[in-house]
């Protein structure tokens, strides 16, 4: 039987190991691309959600391709993720296909019927050796979002555009290749180190434009697909990063399996973010709404408290828990002084107008932050020479001498690299 399975970041990867593991075949559908999100909006319902209109350009690129059967994660509401696997079933079969659904719905408790799904998949192997298989899985999860962490904190650093992108490439392709858990280890370890030496060793060497003293430092958070999928969400990370803003993700997946597939004490740290997640949110919205509705408004309230300068909040057109959070996120931003910027995208939405809004945001957290630092007045009137953000007329600098370097900074469990040390705001 060749199994297929729906893109989402470098998702492809943890599945394929996995199940290449258990000895099924696998075919990975092609990239997401306009071709296939166009063949996702002809095939879909048209209030249907972006993500799901993407998921069916996968499947049907990967059924012409000779997949059999299609694995993917179920939902629970109250939005249209109850019924999202049954629509999208609905969908291919009326287009003629005949693959069967496999519908791994989260567990919530209900571990024994996760399991049963788990094991028909594999053919009933042997439990030692699906536990095995989801080892390595998990070792390569953790591994490829250590390295989109670099990524996010390299690539405002780096002075030739796109050099810590290449080393990040390579080191993906090497946590792929890896055959086993140490060799996992080894890969994402030499990665890593490969992604910040070629960030620093750049910046220390080419000057593009003029230095200043630390990189603005921006939350992403909002719907769980839109924020790892980089088609989906046009890139908004590297084109942060190019702007010279450090990005970090409110949810990458390793966290999202530690909160609600591992059991304590390894989930122990996840769970408690998620409890500080809901306190925090409390204030605005006291009750689940679906998706990461509840979680967007907590963690932007969360990350004013961790002296991040802005948030990026970003949601399919019509997702029903985000709109609900981008009605609320405005009172936030007010109460506690962080802008926060709301992107709501599908295909209809144009490159350049998101460039333009991601552009006027930096350049008002940069006006922000000289205020705060006495460099500027509050009409943003420069009082002492320092660079902006993101660079002039649209075209952002990224180098930074004063700061420290991948090399001298510390924190990460890979080489050592949490980001640059801050001062006060
Ligand atoms: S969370 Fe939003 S995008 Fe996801 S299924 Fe629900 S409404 Fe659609």
């Amino acid at each position: 039987m060749r199994v297929t399975f729906p893109h989402m970041g470098n998702i492809w990867i943890i599945v394929k190991t996995v199940l290449e593991d258990l000895g099924l075949e696998v075919l990975v559908p092609p990239r997401p691309n306009p071709k296939s999100l166009e063949a996702g909006v002809r095939h879909s319902p048209e209030f249907a959600c972006f993500p799901l209109k993407l998921n069916i350009g996968d499947f049907v690129g990967a059924l012409d391709q000779g997949a059999e059967a299609i694995v993917m994660a179920g939902g629970i509401g109250p939005c249209r993720l109850g019924h999202y696997a049954q629509v999208e079933a609905q969908v291919l079969k009326d287009l003629g296909y005949s693959a069967e659904m496999v519908v791994l719905e989260p567990p919530r408790g209900r571990f024994p019927q996760l399991w049963d799904k788990i094991r028909y998949l594999t053919g009933h192997r042997p439990v030692g050796r699906v536990i095995g298989a989801l080892r390595f899985g998990w070792e390569k999860l953790k591994a490829l979002d250590e390295l989109d962490k670099v990524l996010a904190l390299g690539r405002p650093a780096e002075a030739v555009r796109g050099s810590a992108a290449a080393a990040h490439r390579r080191a993906v392709a090497s946590v792929c290749q890896a055959a086993s858990i140490a060799g996992t280890r080894k890969a994402a370890r030499a990665g890593a180190e490969d992604i910040a030496l070629t960030a620093g060793a750049s910046s220390g060497s080419v000057t593009l434009g003029p230095p200043r003293s630390r990189p603005l430092r921006v939350g992403v958070v909002g719907e769980v697909f839109m924020i790892q999928e980089p088609f989906a969400n046009q890139e908004v990370e590297r084109r942060l990063g190019e702007m010279g803003v450090e990005t970090r993700r409110a949810l990458y997946l390793s966290d999202w399996v530690r909160m609600h597939l591992l059991p304590p004490p390894v989930g122990l740290g996840a769970r408690r973010r998620v409890r500080r997640i809901r306190e925090a949110a409390r204030p605005y919205l006291r009750h689940f709404v679906g998706g990461e509705g509840l979680d967007s408004v907590g963690e932007a309230v969360l990350h004013e408290s961790e002296l991040y300068d802005g948030v990026i909040h970003i949601a399919p057109f019509t997702c029903m828990p985000e709109i609900v959070a981008a009605s609320l996120l405005p009172e936030v931003s007010r109460d506690l002084g962080i802008p926060v910027l709301s992107l709501f995208l599908d295909e209809h939405t144009g490159e350049a107008g998101l460039v333009t809004r991601l552009e006027a945001f930096v350049d008002l957290l940069e006006r922000r932050r000289a205020v705060r630092e006495g460099r500027a007045d509050r009409q943003g009137i420069r009082l002492r020479g320092d660079a902006p953000a993101g660079g002039h007329g649209g075209h952002p600098v990224a180098s930074r001498p004063s700061s420290p370097t991948p090399r001298e900074a510390h924190g990460c469990p890979l080489v050592g690299f949490s980001g640059w040390r801050r001062g006060p705001r």
